[in-house]
C-alpha cells in the first residue's frame, strides 16, 4: 500500500478563489500552426545560437539552435517547414531581447515529418500498452473481472519497464534528456540534465503536482491523462540521482490525482521509495522553496539551490518529458497550456512551442479584445501581453483572458500586509519605494533576489501598488539589463 502523508501549510500562504474552470476539460490537440517563432533562450542559462540559416528546410524535432555551455538546452523545430527569418524579439517574461527563429510550415506537404529519433523500442512498446490500459480504465470501460486482469497486466508491464530503466546507464539517460532540450516546466526552465548531473548527495526527489495558482489546470490534466508517463519519468530521475525517497506532492483539492497516483505507485510496486504528500491547497504551495519547506521542513539557503540541501524538485510535466526523451527520443516541442478566464469555453490545449498566442485564443471564441486583457501565465505570476503574435515558450502554462479593470496606484499606507503575507519573509514595500526612486543597489541588502515573484504582496496591497512589476524592474537593472 502507498503511504499518503497529509501536511498542513508551514509557511505563510493565501487562500485564493481556485477558479479551476477547466479542470475537467480533457487535453485537446491544437492543429499544427502555419508559422512558429521559436525563442533561442527559453531556459534558465545561456542562450543558444542558430545552427540553421534562412531558407533551410527543417523537420519536426530537428535541432535548430544549440550551445556548448553547461547551463543551456538545445532548441528544436516544432513543425516541418522552412526557416523564413532569424530575428530579435522582446521577451516580456525575462524583460530582455532574445534571438528567435521563424519557421513557416511546408504548404505543399502540410504534414509533420519528424527528424530521426533515438527510440527505445521496448520501452515505447510497454508505454503504449500501459497507455491503452490506463486510458480504458480512465474511461471506466472495464468490467470488475476485466479490471482485475488489467491490474495484473499493468503490474507485469511496470516490472518490465522498471527493469529496463534500471539497466539503462545514467550517462545515456542524461545525454538523451539533454539532447531533447528538457527544462523545468513548472516555470523555472532550469535545464533538467544539469539537475540530473549533480555531484551533490541527493536524498529526496519531490515531484511537484501542486498547481496552486488559480485558473491553471494543465498539470492536473497531465497527471490524470499521462500519469503512467509522469511516474515512469519520476522513477528515471530517482534512479539517476540515487535518491532514497520520492515524494509526489499533490494538493488536497485534487483528490482524483491522489487516488490515481496511489494506484499507479501500487501497481508499479514502488511504495518502498515513493510516497504521496497531500498538501493543503494554498498559494504559493507549488513554488519550489515553499514546497521544500512544507514537505521536508528544510530551507534553501539564500542564493543557493535545492540540491545544496539534498533535494531535487521536478514538475510533473518535466517528469513526463524526461520519460518521452528516454523512451521515444522525443524532443520538447510541445506543451499543455490552459486557456481560461472570462470565456465560455475554457480548454487545456496541447500546443507546439512557438505557436502564436493568437492561435490559442482563436481556438476558443471570438470576443472584443478592447474589453479584455491577455495574460500569459496565471493571475498571480503572469504577464499582460499586448502582442498576440508572441509565441508559446517552454515556460508558458496558461493564457488568461480577463475583463479589463482599471486600478489606480495609490500611496503606501504602511499597513504591513505585504510583509505579513510574504512567504519568503521579505520587505516588499521597500522594493516598490526604492525602485520608484531608482535606488536599486540598496535592494540587494533587502534580499530582492530571494523574491519568488509569487505576487502575494501585490494581491493584498490595499493601495493597488504593482509591487511585482517594481520587483521585476529592479531585478532586471541589478542583473545588468539596461545599463
Ligand atoms: S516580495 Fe516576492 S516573494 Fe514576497 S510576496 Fe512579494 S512577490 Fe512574493
Ligand atoms: S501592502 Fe501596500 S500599502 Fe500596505 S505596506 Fe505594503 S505596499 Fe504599503
Amino acid at each position: 500500500m502507498v503511504t499518503v502523508i497529509k501536511k498542513s501549510f508551514l509557511v505563510k500562504g493565501l487562500k485564493l478563489p481556485e477558479n479551476k474552470i477547466s479542470a475537467n476539460k480533457p487535453i485537446e490537440k491544437l492543429p499544427v500552426p502555419k508559422k512558429t517563432l521559436i525563442l533561442l533562450q527559453q531556459h534558465f542559462g545561456e542562450p543558444c545560437t542558430p545552427v540553421v540559416a534562412r531558407g533551410d528546410k527543417v523537420k519536426t524535432g530537428q535541432i535548430i539552435a544549440d550551445s556548448d555551455k553547461l547551463f543551456s538546452a538545445p532548441v528544436h523545430s516544432s513543425i516541418t517547414g522552412t526557416v523564413t527569418n532569424i530575428t530579435k524579439v522582446i521577451n516580456p517574461f525575462a524583460n530582455n531581447i532574445v534571438d528567435a527563429i521563424e519557421i513557416t510550415a511546408d504548404e505543399i506537404k502540410n504534414e509533420d515529418e519528424w527528424a530521426e529519433l533515438e527510440t527505445d523500442k521496448l520501452m515505447l512498446e510497454i508505454s503504449e500498452n500501459l497507455k491503452e490500459i490506463y486510458f480504458e480504465n480512465f474511461k471506466n470501460n472495464f468490467s470488475e473481472t476485466q479490471k482485475k486482469s488489467k491490474k495484473t497486466e499493468a503490474e507485469n508491464l511496470w516490472k518490465e519497464l522498471i527493469k529496463i530503466i534500471n539497466e539503462t546507464s545514467k550517462e545515456n539517460i542524461i545525454q538523451k534528456v539533454k539532447d531533447a532540450g528538457v527544462v523545468g516546466l513548472g516555470g523555472a526552465t532550469f535545464p533538467t540534465h544539469v539537475k540530473l548531473s549533480t555531484k551533490k548527495n541527493i536524498d529526496t526527489l519531490i515531484i511537484n503536482g501542486c498547481e496552486c495558482e488559480p485558473f491553471i489546470t494543465s498539470d492536473h490534466r497531465i497527471m490524470m491523462e499521462h500519469g503512467w508517463q509522469v511516474l515512469a519519468g519520476a522513477y528515471i530521475i530517482f534512479k539517476v540521482l540515487s535518491a532514497k525517497t520520492t515524494f509526489v506532492a499533490i494538493e488536497d483539492n485534487k483528490e482524483d490525482a491522489i487516488k490515481l497516483f496511489s494506484q499507479l505507485i501500487d501497481e508499479a510496486n514502488l511504495g518502498m521509495n515513493f510516497k504521496i504528500i497531500s498538501l493543503k491547497s494554498k498559494y504559493p504551495m507549488g513554488a519550489e522553496k515553499t514546497l521544500i519547506k512544507n514537505v521536508l521542513g528544510r530551507k534553501v539557503p539564500v542564493g543557493g539551490l535545492p540540491m545544496d540541501i539534498g533535494v531535487v524538485v521536478n514538475n510533473v510535466g518535466t517528469a513526463k518529458a524526461v520519460f518521452e526523451a528516454v523512451s521515444e527520443g522525443k524532443p520538447l516541442i510541445e506543451k499543455v497550456i490552459t486557456i481560461t478566464g472570462d470565456i465560455k469555453d475554457p480548454k487545456n490545449l496541447l500546443v507546439r512551442i512557438g505557436t502564436p498566442v493568437n492561435d490559442l485564443i482563436n481556438a476558443c471564441e471570438k470576443f472584443d479584445m478592447n474589453n479584455f486583457k491577455i495574460v500569459l501565465g496565471g493571475p498571480m505570476m503572469g504577464n499582460v501581453i499586448s502582442d498576440l503574435n508572441f509565441p508559446i515558450t517552454k515556460a508558458a502554462n496558461c493564457i488568461l483572458i480577463k475583463k479589463t479593470k482599471r486600478l489606480t496606484e495609490g500611496n503606501c499606507i504602511r499597513c504591513g500586509r505585504c510583509v505579513n503575507i510574504c512567504p519568503m519573509n521579505l520587505m516588499p514595500l521597500m522594493y516598490a519605494v526604492y525602485t520608484k526612486n531608482s535606488k536599486f543597489e540598496i535592494l540587494r541588502e533587502y534580499n530582492i533576489n530571494s523574491c519568488i515573484e509569487c505576487g502575494s504582496c501585490a494581491y493584498v496591497c490595499p493601495a493597488s501598488i504593482p509591487i511585482v512589476a517594481y520587483i521585476k524592474t529592479a531585478k532586471s537593472v541589478l542583473s545588468g539589463y539596461g545599463k
